[in-house]
């Protein structure tokens, strides 16, 4: 009999890890709500998985690399672009060391002089700056159109979904995992995958403490005076808490803004007002043509951290067996589900995966505990 595998779970991972398993397992995913209707419809779709794994570039090329097959699939496309942070002058000398180092790494990094980067990127206003360091490789996606099509893919392959259904508890019997309470009844499953983003905390806590709390993120578009040029890269802003790339129509979308978020339940959806006159006072000083940009519209979201930024995909120890977690995503869930998908399909059959998966083991952690100090991606280097 085909094994069966239950997912806790309609975001984007949850899609993307029933996309992966549904060629060989019995498939159900329960999501409360709708599919992709919370932090997976919300994000900017920033893939930048090559400078967020720079110490584990298998990680990042196997995301690219389903990226780029995956692009033209149903309505789902993937927009290569380059991303560049800005340099202050005096963090020059360490990013020339930087971009040598990881360029040593046969990574595509390079540091640009204000010149050069200047002629590259002529919106860019580099004055206060000493030049860019350039990510060759990154991109962008619609996170909705992305989720629904990996669960597109997953029916196609007989996963069956189950929205508007909350999961109430699992079954354990004899430290298994034998199914699930939900809302319409218990359903049997060999394995449960817990993918309910930052609420995963509260849903296993009986059964293993995970070290995930949420927080609050946001993004605002603006309409420049006239349209972004074709070649307009993705970037980031160092201390500024900010990150940005072009859309498809030449406004600009900026993200970022990020915390600890006490009461996640009721977090407002609108972008903050404080967000609004950072990016209102900081955009002109770095991009020519937005003293008069217009503003077109702005939100926030919820997901969840972990305490050094990175997920957690695992089957840990002290849980019942057949449970395996996926959570934790810290702003790059969208960019990282490929990658999940196929960690937590290693997990289950105990195939390699290809990369390493200590980097996403909970036991990298010293205490499960919720109360750890946020560390914001966008507010970094
Ligand atoms: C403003 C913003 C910008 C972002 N930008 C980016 C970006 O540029 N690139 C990127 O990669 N990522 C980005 N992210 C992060 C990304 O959106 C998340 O990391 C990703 O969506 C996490 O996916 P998920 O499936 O784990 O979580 P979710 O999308 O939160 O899905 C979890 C689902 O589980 C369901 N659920 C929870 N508990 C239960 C239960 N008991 N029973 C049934 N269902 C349950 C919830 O209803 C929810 O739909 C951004 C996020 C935000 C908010």
């Amino acid at each position: 009999m085909t094994e069966r595998v239950a997912i806790v779970g309609g975001g984007v991972i949850g899609c993307a890890v029933a996309r992966e398993l549904a060629p060989d397992y019995d498939v159900e995913v329960f999501e409360k709500g709708q599919l992709a209707s919370e932090a997976s419809a919300l994000a900017a779709g920033e893939i930048t998985m090559l400078s967020s794994y720079e110490d584990e570039p298998a990680i990042g090329w196997h995301a690219v690399d389903f990226f780029r097959e995956y692009d033209g699939t149903g309505e789902f496309s993937y927009t290569e672009l380059p991303s560049i942070g800005l340099v202050t002058p005096d963090r020059e000398d360490e990013k020339r060391r930087y971009a040598s180092r990881v360029a040593a790494d046969d990574l595509p990094v390079r540091y640009l002089e204000r010149e050069e980067a200047s002629e590259a990127y002529p919106t860019f206003d580099l004055s206060d700056h000493a030049g860019v360091i350039e990510h060759g490789v990154s991109g962008f996606v619609d996170p909705y159109t992305f989720a629904i099509t990996l669960h597109h893919d997953a029916r196609d392959d007989r996963a069956t979904f189950h929205t508007d259904t909350a999961v109430h508890d699992l079954l354990v019997e004899d430290g298994e995992v034998v199914g699930l309470e939900t809302e319409d009844g218990r359903v049997e499953a060999d394995h449960v995958v817990c993918a309910a983003g930052w609420r995963t905390r509260e849903f296993l806590l009986e059964y293993t403490p995970i070290p995930v709390r949420p927080y609050r993120t946001q993004c605002i578009v603006l309409e420049p005076e006239s349209p972004l040029p074709d070649g307009f890269p993705m970037g980031w802003y160092p201390g500024e808490h900010v990150y940005f790339r072009p859309e498809h129509n030449g406004d600009f979308l900026i993200g970022g803004w990020s915390f600890a978020e006490a009461n996640p339940e009721s977090a407002s959806g609108q972008a903050d007002a404080e967000f609004r006159t950072h990016v209102a006072e900081l955009v002109p000083t770095f991009l020519e043509g937005f003293e008069e940009a217009g503003y077109v519209d702005g939100w926030a979201g919820v997901d969840g951290a972990t305490p050094d930024t990175r997920p957690i995909l695992d089957a840990p120890a002290d849980a019942p067996d057949g449970l395996v977690v996926a959570t934790g995503f810290n702003g790059r869930g969208v960019m990282t589900a490929p990658v999940a998908a196929t960690a937590v399909r290693s997990l289950l059959t105990g195939e390699d995966a290809p990369f390493s998966l200590d980097t996403f083991a909970i036991d990298r952690f010293d205490t499960r505990s919720d109360d750890f100090e946020f560390i914001s991606i966008s507010a970094g280097d």
